[in-house]
């Protein structure tokens, strides 16, 4: 079992500074990192970030309702 590991940068940091949509004057990102490359997955601010979760969980839930 890989698990992902993660990074906490400051934002003047960040690998994919045009691809981060941050409009909350977030001050550090979290990168995600791939177990297996050690490759940048994912690269938010914690408010987005907090946006991705919840939409992930929503998904989940609706698999969980229709299955
Ligand atoms: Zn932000």
């Amino acid at each position: 079992m890989s698990h992902y590991d993660f990074r906490i940068l400051g934002k003047e940091h960040a690998a994919y500074p045009n691809q981060l949509d941050c409009t909350h004057n977030c001050t550090y990102i979290i990168q995600l990192l791939n177990p297996a490359t050690g490759e940048i997955e994912l690269e938010l601010c914690p408010l987005s970030a907090e946006q991705f979760v919840g939409v992930l969980l929503e998904v989940i839930e609706s698999c969980h309702l229709s299955a």
